[in-house]
């Protein structure tokens, strides 16, 4: 039995057992964005708003949200919510993948998944792994990120003012200055749901396995900085902390997260930081960061911290697809130096703004990135620090990027719209950052010179960034017909539009099996 087949085996015992939608994360895992109030469990969906009355008298209400409990019942009774379309349409291009909803359950023991599978779906459910923001300040401003996570995006915004000229909804996270993430001043002072979040914390660190603290940049944040005095006051022997650092601030800053891996009293801490590729296209992607500085202080880190692992998380966006064989060689080179663990690589593929999607790169592209992937990992799997869920993620991003295997975007209208704002916002995100498209991804550069930018599209101004539309049950589809359907019918295979129902029911968006397609090929 391969090891994909294993996770599948997995899932068919675990989770299909108690229903086709069951996913352990819904449960014991949240992402709290404490700056202005919302969570969303796991990290996928769209994240939605916390009760403020009701966390007043009970904290736990911070991640038990009438929302969540609601899409829980769903879930008990196999209807898969639209906000984990993420993992439906993974699930739906091939059955026998291995996708988030294995990972983000098998973390947990059998006898905790069958506590959340017989548990009420209206019971207050403590968290096992939580993902705590305090608030936005960060250092970088990467491309797929926006200034409702980034001070420096906010910054650029403030400036230069909204991005324009696009033509897609996604793109909208750039017309933002994410000022609703200050709802409680620039430093966080007073925020209720820090404050609910410091009074859970003596009973959740009791039962806590994971407290993972994002940004923003945690290190560059005084927040961050307050809360580890209180995690000294509550030791928590089964708590491994674990913090989300770009690794690009001051040395100084980077001395301070090293010796608190020492200070601190709780089981072990982890390090996760950020890049999926190579050098100067790292630069580019991630806006602010110095590939060799990045690693140098990676580097330091793994040489001088105690820790459990330090883990790289690759966000797979388009542009990245050009060098990440580079990049994981270079990262399998530390793995063979200081060990499998030194670093790991974690790939999440990225969704929004869909324009930056591995979707939405060109057809021609997709295929030319696709083959150096498959013959990197054909060379490297069987690599002795290769572990099962870098392969089975490796594995799912190859299926991802065949544009045979998964079919086409749903409609040429679509497509053309996020090509469009592609070149639109490269363009622009180069003036401001003072970076080069052409020069960083010569490999582009003709069918991005092919593009032409809508000058008349009416200008927009500056919002506030506030997240008003979570994610709804009217799922719109991006893969649905193979390709020969597509060629001759695609003007009428248009979504039927349905009524939004923010905990509806997920609609599929694939119509066709693997097999099928394979056949008519
Ligand atoms: S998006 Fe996937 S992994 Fe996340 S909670 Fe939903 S089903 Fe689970």
């Amino acid at each position: 039995m391969s090891d994909t087949d294993k996770l599948i085996q997995w899932k068919t015992d675990h989770l299909d057992s108690v229903s086709k939608s069951f996913c352990a994360a819904k449960w014991y895992n949240a992402s709290l964005h404490l700056g202005h109030g919302y969570t969303n469990s796991c990290h996928l969906p769209l994240p939605h708003p916390i009760d403020l009355e009701e966390i007043k008298k009970n904290p736990s209400a911070l991640h038990n949200t009438q929302f969540k409990k609601k899409i829980r019942k769903m879930m008990l009774e196999g209807v898969r919510p639209a906000e984990c379309s993420y993992c439906w349409k993974v699930e739906d291009i091939d059955p026998d993948t291995a996708g988030d909803r294995i990972f983000k359950s098998r973390i947990y023991t059998d006898k905790e998944i069958e506590e959340a599978a017989n548990a009420p779906w209206d019971a207050d459910i403590m968290l096992k792994t939580v993902e705590v923001s305090f608030d936005r300040t960060c250092n970088l401003a990467c491309s797929y990120c926006n200034a409702g996570y980034s001070t420096t995006w906010a910054k650029d915004i403030e400036t230069n003012g909204p991005y324009q000229d696009f033509k897609t909804t996604s793109a909208g996270a750039y017309h933002a200055d994410g000022s609703w993430a200050d709802l409680f001043g620039k430093y966080n002072d007073n925020n209720p749901y820090v404050q609910a979040f410091v009074e859970w914390w003596p009973e959740l660190s009791k039962h806590l396995q994971e407290l993972r603290v994002t940004g923003g940049e945690p290190s560059a944040s005084h927040n961050f900085w307050k809360f580890l005095e209180t995690v000294k006051e509550h030791p928590a022997p089964d708590l491994t902390l674990a913090v989300n650092s770009n690794l690009m601030v001051h040395p100084k800053l980077i001395q301070k997260l090293i010796d608190t891996t020492k200070d601190i009293d709780i089981k072990g801490f982890d390090l996760y930081t950020s890049c999926e590729a190579y050098g100067p296209a790292a630069n580019y992607i991630r806006s602010g960061l110095d590939y060799d500085q990045w690693r140098a202080n990676l580097v330091k880190f793994i040489e001088e911290a105690d820790y459990n692992q330090v883990i790289c998380m690759m966000t797979i966006n388009s542009l990245c697809l050009y060098s990440i064989t580079e990049f994981m060689d270079d990262m399998f080179s530390l793995k063979e130096k200081y060990g499998m663990n030194s670093p790991g690589i974690d790939l999440n593929i990225l969704r929004w703004p869909a324009f930056q999607s591995p979707l939405n790169l060109v057809d021609s592209e997709k295929i030319k990135v696709h083959k150096k992937l498959a013959a990197w990992y054909e060379e490297k799997k069987d690599h002795p620090l290769m572990m099962d869920h870098e392969k089975a993620q490796i594995e799912r991003l190859i299926k991802y990027v065949d544009v045979v295997e998964q079919g086409h975007t749903s409609t040429e209208e679509d497509k053309t719209k996020h090509y469009h704002d592609f070149k639109s916002f490269y363009e622009q995100y180069d003036v401001r950052k003072n970076l080069n498209f052409r020069e960083t991804f010569p490999e582009l550069v003709e069918w991005y010179d092919s593009i032409e930018v809508d000058k008349n599209i009416p200008q927009v101004k500056v919002n506030n960034g506030a997240i008003t539309h979570f994610e709804s049950g009217e799922y719109q589809p991006d893969i649905d017909k193979p390709k020969h359907e597509i060629k001759t019918k695609w003007k009428s295979v248009k979504p039927e539009k349905k009524k939004a129902d923010p905990a509806g029911e997920y609609a599929p968006d694939v119509e066709k099996k693997k097999s099928k397609w394979t056949k008519i090929i």
